[in-house]
């Protein structure tokens, strides 16, 4: 435990911090005090089985739920005492969200479907375009700007629902099973394009059923019955990222 709190050190901010998070529908706990942070530049995964309460943490996680008890901080902000329009604010400019279906609206171009990201940012129309077009093409997806979903594979979509999450760019991407409607190819390719933004920067915590996904990151929360059971890290992947924490951690 001791090893794995020690991962990335003090050194970098907290972006997301529960404390003591419960969550109840109706009287039914699905959610029993948790306690979770979530540093500058960590790529996670969260995994579990059906039930175990992935999405209702990181919906909770990003202000899009609200926690029975317990506190919710972003950026160090405490989302308790925000109002909902803070709220939308604080999502608009620092959160980014992919689902695994994707959420598209089927009427809109991949284009405008990106813009739909900047939409609470206060950002002229014209100005959106340009900006939706080159996150577009930062996912590959630049000789496709004028497709409708309908037009694209589901992997494309996805690269598309990418698009929008960051358009903004956001300090955190939150992603729900992202690669669960996606064959292997396309999966890696969505998992590829995530690491690729966490390279340059951007916190991501992702929700997988893919073993093979989630070894391969740096850090993995275990839920069950809405408790963390095990919260690993991989001291390689982290050593690749800051060679120079190294040293000073022991
Ligand atoms: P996971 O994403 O790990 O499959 P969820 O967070 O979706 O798990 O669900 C955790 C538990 O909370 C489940 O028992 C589920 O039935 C329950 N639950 C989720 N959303 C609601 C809701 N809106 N109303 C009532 N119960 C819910
Ligand atoms: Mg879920």
């Amino acid at each position: 435990m001791t090893a794995a709190v020690s991962h990335l050190g003090s050194g970098r901010a907290p972006v997301i911090e529960l404390r003591g998070v419960t969550k109840s529908y109706g009287g039914l706990e699905v959610l029993h005090r948790l306690d979770l942070t979530v540093r500058a530049g960590e790529f996670l995964a969260v995994v579990g089985p059906s039930g175990s309460g992935k999405t209702t943490l990181l919906q909770i996680a990003g202000t899009l739920g609200k926690a029975t008890s317990g506190s919710v901080r972003i950026d160090g902000y405490d989302t308790g005492r925000m109002r909902d329009t803070q709220l939308a604010a604080l999502r608009a400019y620092r959160i980014g969200f992919v689902f695994q279906q994707f959420f598209l609206s089927p009427t809109l171009s991949a284009v405008d479907n990106v813009a739909t990201g900047l939409l609470y940012c206060g950002a002229p129309r014209g100005d959106r375009r340009g900006r939706a077009a080159l996150a577009l093409e930062r996912v590959g997806l630049g000789h496709r700007l004028r497709h409708r979903p309908d037009q694209l594979s589901g992997g494309e979509r996805q690269r598309v629902a990418i698009a929008r999450a960051l358009v903004g760019a956001p300090a955190v991407v939150l992603a729900d099973e992202p690669t669960g409607n996606l064959d292997s190819a396309a999966g890696r390719a969505v998992l590829e394009l995530l690491q690729e933004l966490n390279a340059d920067g951007t916190t991501i915590v992702v929700i997988t059923h893919d073993a093979e996904i989630a070894a391969g990151l740096p850090r993995r929360v275990h839920l069950r019955d809405g408790a963390i059971v095990s919260d690993e890290h991989t001291p390689r992947a982290v050593a690749e990222k800051t060679p120079t924490h190294r040293g000073t951690q022991q």
